[in-house]
């Protein structure tokens, strides 16, 4: 794709960057099949070809409105189109700098504006989204149903420093020779405080230690609805509070929900230009898995079969995002659980981070294909890698839903 940006433009990091993208594309639109915004709706402009043009438009300043941005916020950053393209054009870099350039130079609505910092204020803080899932139990009668199947249930808390009782002695965390550290998580702390609990157990069983860091958010939420500011002061934070840890004591920052371990990968790029942090964010990054990366160090207690069927939902954030195929669907076969086959298993559930929140319409029809895929072989549960995608899928289907390390509690 040819390009005409000013030299000015070109000399700045994004620039050369935007134009090192933008030229590998060559148009041939074979990213817009698999793309499930353009599914949806068949506009050019809700698919990525459409987008990157808009994203090129921009750079080249014939403007942009509040009608482009609109074609990029109904963007999932699911990434189907990167995992498509034979050329290999990193639409994630090129739409995460897209909308960083053109948030400043338009005006959104003051009700979506307001909408967009409500949810990075609650849902980056654990105490807040408590307080909400309380005040939302509490009204559920009163709620339409839709939003009312979105309240999770309330779960005893458990948590990695105290692992379950029927651990004995020999699997306790004092005798644990390799020690990881994880995150509680802003939404999962409180709404499924159990998965780093059977992560930890999980963990125990392989002799390596699971602690939790003293945060809970990654920055995530924030970046991606453009409050880059916020996400950089939680990135700094993180950094200070892991850094140590990570270089003294802990092999590994272990991440249970692939949203944030997909991010978590990106803290080296996005922190490229702050001096003080660039090379700690890369080491941080370097250091980061998600939980389905270290499979193979994980013991199973009995691969005795399970007689129970699992449909997984592969999150796009682990199969796109970070590449990741595979590696849960053989662990949970060793467990002795039967797979199922799922159709359309590259497209998105429609969660995407605060996606369903913001682009509700479209997230519905999302998730309705593929709790419809998910369910066609009737399986005994669904299983997924991401409290997002957990959570979304639950207000959609009466199967019940767990994270996949759950299943390997199960004995
Ligand atoms: S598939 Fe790749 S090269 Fe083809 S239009 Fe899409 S991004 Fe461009
Ligand atoms: S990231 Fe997903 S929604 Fe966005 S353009 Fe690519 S395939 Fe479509």
């Amino acid at each position: 794709m040819q390009t005409s940006f000013k030299p000015e433009f070109l000399q700045t990091a994004d620039g050369q960057r935007v134009n090192e993208i933008l030229r590998n594309c060559v148009h041939c639109g074979f990213c817009n099949a698999t793309c499930p915004t353009y599914q949806l709706t068949g506009n050019e402009l809700d698919g990525p070809r459409g987008r990157i043009y808009l994203i090129k438009g921009f750079f080249e300043e014939k403007g942009s409105s509040n009608i482009s941005m609109n074609h990029l916020d109904r963007c999932l950053t699911c990434l189907a189109c990167e995992t498509t393209c034979p050329s290999g054009v990193e639409y994630g870099d090129l739409i995460d700098i897209g909308r960083k350039h053109i948030e400043v130079s338009i005006k959104r609505p003051v009700f979506n504006k307001l909408k967009r910092s409500l949810i990075i204020s609650i849902f980056s803080k654990p105490a807040r989204v408590a307080t909400l899932f309380s005040l939302a139990r509490l009204f559920k009668p009163l709620l339409p149903s839709k939003l009312a199947k979105k309240i999770p249930a309330k779960i005893p808390g458990k948590s990695p420093s105290r692992p379950p009782s029927k651990y004995s002695a020999k699997n306790s965390s004092s005798l644990a020779k390799r020690k990881m550290l994880t995150i509680k998580g802003c939404v999962q702390s409180v709404a499924a405080p159990q998965i780093n609990a059977a992560a930890s157990q999980v963990l125990q069983q392989s002799d390596i230690q699971l602690d939790e860091a003293p945060t809970s958010c990654c920055g995530a939420l924030a970046f991606h609805l453009t409050d880059l500011e916020k996400a950089k002061r939680t990135i700094r934070s993180n950094i200070n509070n892991w850094y140590g840890k990570l270089s003294n004591s802990h092999e590994n920052l272990v991440i249970v929900s692939s949203g944030c371990s997909s991010f978590i990968k990106q803290y080296g790029t996005i922190m490229q230009d702050d001096n003080r942090y660039t090379k700690k964010a890369k080491f941080i990054s370097e250091r980061c898995k998600d939980l389905s990366e270290i499979t193979t160090e994980i013991k199973i207690k009995t691969s005795e079969p399970k007689n129970k069927t699992v449909a997984l939902h592969s999150p796009c954030t682990l199969q796109h995002g970070q590449k990741i195929v595979g590696s849960i669907e053989t662990k949970l076969q060793e467990a002795g659980y039967e797979l199922v086959e799922v159709q359309n298993s590259d497209i998105c559930c429609g969660s995407a981070g605060a996606y369903s929140l913001l682009q509700t319409e479209l997230s519905t029809q999302l998730l309705h294909n593929k709790v419809t895929n998910l369910e066609a072989k009737q399986p005994d549960i669904i299983a997924t890698a991401n409290i997002g995608c957990l959570m979304h899928l639950q207000s959609g289907t009466k199967t019940p839903i767990k994270h996949w390390i759950e299943l390997l509690t199960e004995q």
